[in-house]
């Protein structure tokens, strides 16, 4: 095929097969060129975090909380200085970490790591956000897990974030030796004693982290059991900062 020919079924090809047709929520078709791959019901209904949030762990702030802390940070100290959260979890929420988790489409993965690096770009400024810190790191899986999905779905995030903001992604600074059990229906305590020690440092990658300022990215936010435990790890090692950003957390709820 010659290469006029070659442009011309491209065309047709392209035509037949837009990219990013389909909205990555719901499925229902879209032109390319929308925003976050998304259509306008699912962009309108995800419910992003942009007025109040906690400045410890950066989810949206209830509208009957006076401070300027999340219920859950008042009762909690936390390993990590700050959080930085997109989105509270809801339906549209679930669906595209589903997706993300089970679908094995990467594309979903650099649509979150867009959603993220703008939502750090609009709390901090671009330039602020790129010499705000010195690597990026996925929190990462257990191994077996990983090489079963096939990815690390923190990781998908990570580097297409790290991308945008022009920083060092570090996929193996940190490893999770520990095979934990699911988070689901722990509570806080809980949580905190089922990840205690399923995070190391690879002893060649300790100098890295001396003085390092480490940003964190990790798909949800819980009770931020998974988020200190890294953390501590980190600090432990001579991080001199480490804060994190997430796709989706839970609401800021009243106490009972
Ligand atoms: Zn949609
Ligand atoms: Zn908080």
């Amino acid at each position: 095929m010659n290469g006029a020919a070659y442009k011309a079924l491209n065309g047709i090809l392209e035509l037949l097969y837009p990219p990013n047709i389909y909205c990555i929520c719901c499925g229902k078709i879209i032109d390319s060129s929308r925003t976050y791959s998304m259509c306008n019901d699912c962009i309108g209904s995800i419910r992003w975090v942009g007025g109040r949030n906690c400045t410890k762990c950066g989810k949206g702030l209830n509208e009957n909380n006076p401070k300027d802390i999340c219920f859950d940070c008042s009762g909690q100290a936390h390993s990590f200085d700050r959080g930085f959260i997109c989105s509270e979890y809801g339906v549209h929420e679930k669906t595209l970490l589903y997706e993300l988790k089970y679908a094995s489409e990467g594309y979903i993965g650099e649509t979150l790591g867009e959603i993220a690096y703008d939502r750090m770009a609009a709390e901090l400024g671009e330039e602020t956000l790129a010499a705000s810190y010195d690597m990026v790191i996925p929190v990462p899986i257990y191994k077996l897990r990983e090489q079963r999905r096939g990815f690390n779905q923190a990781e998908l995030i990570a580097k297409s974030f790290a991308k945008r903001a022009g920083l060092n992604l570090e996929r193996e600074i940190i490893i999770r030796t520990k095979a934990t059990a699911a988070m689901k229906g722990l509570d806080a305590a809980e949580r905190r004693a089922n990840i205690s020690g399923a995070f190391e440092i690879r002893a060649r990658k300790l100098p890295l982290i001396k003085g390092a300022k480490i940003l964190l990215v990790d798909d949800i936010y819980t009770t931020g059991a998974t988020l200190d435990e890294a953390a501590s790890v980190l600090k432990a090692a001579g991080a001199s900062k480490v804060d994190f950003i997430a796709f989706a957390s839970g609401a800021d709820i009243l106490p009972a």
